[in-house]
């Protein structure tokens, strides 16, 4: 009798492990069946300018009060053919921005800077790579005397899906129902405009079509302005 309740419980016992181990190995193989997440399946696109927009460069070092405040790196970077020494300063809140809007958006970067410019300071801005493609000067619409234009269909954007990010009347002339103009920023260490766009993305991303919604979101987001 004894023998025949040790066998059952033995049997109840054996049951239970053997459940819980496949309920664990299930876990386990859980992230392996899903397939790995890759830029394309995400619906939306953003493109931001680089200058003024994510970053201010200068030959100038940093004044006193800026250290600790504005994040600053020193590189030197090509002009033509000559070697410079500038002092990159990274706008405040850059990492989280990228951070919260690589979660539903692919991220690209439009500048109408030269690439040998322009490259090495997206890559020391975005060092965990959530930026998927740099386009630079070539890929700008020339107006003469120096003045690019951001052109949105040069880059192959949907129009229903991509918003545009630019400091500059140029950048956004050619696609204003896509844009956020956001202020310019030249080293404030107080600037929160990148929060206030993060903001945006995050509450248009989840309609068909960005632009119906794009304009009213920009008019309430308190956005600042170039005086
Ligand atoms: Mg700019």
């Amino acid at each position: 009798m004894l023998d025949d309740r040790t066998t059952h419980f033995s049997y109840i016992a054996m049951s239970f492990v053997a459940g819980a181990a496949f309920v664990y190995f299930l876990k386990v193989i859980e992230p392996l069946r899903k397939p790995p997440l890759r830029i394309s399946d995400k619906s939306k696109t953003v493109v931001l300018d680089l200058d003024e927009t994510l970053i201010h460069s200068s030959t100038s070092a940093p004044i006193f009060g800026w250290f600790g405040r504005v994040k600053c790196v020193q590189k030197t970077l090509i002009f033509g053919n000559q070697f410079v020494r500038m002092f990159i300063y990274v706008r405040p809140n850059l990492e989280s921005f990228l951070d919260r809007v690589a979660l539903k958006y692919n991220i690209i970067v439009i500048t109408a800077a030269e690439k040998q410019y322009a490259e090495p300071i997206i890559d020391m801005i975005d060092q965990k790579k959530r930026i998927s493609q740099k386009f630079y000067r070539s890929s700008c619409r020339a107006l003469g005397n120096n003045v690019y234009l951001k052109d949105l269909s040069l880059i192959g954007a949907n129009l229903k899906s991509t918003v545009l990010v630019d400091n500059c009347e140029t950048g956004v002339r050619l696609n204003p129902a896509n844009s956020i103009r956001i202020k310019s920023w030249t080293g404030s260490p107080w600037d929160s405009e990148l929060n206030k766009v993060a903001s945006i993305l995050e509450q248009i991303e989840s309609f068909e079509d960005i632009r119906e919604p794009l304009v009213s979101f920009v008019q309430n987001a308190g956005l600042g302005k170039d005086e």
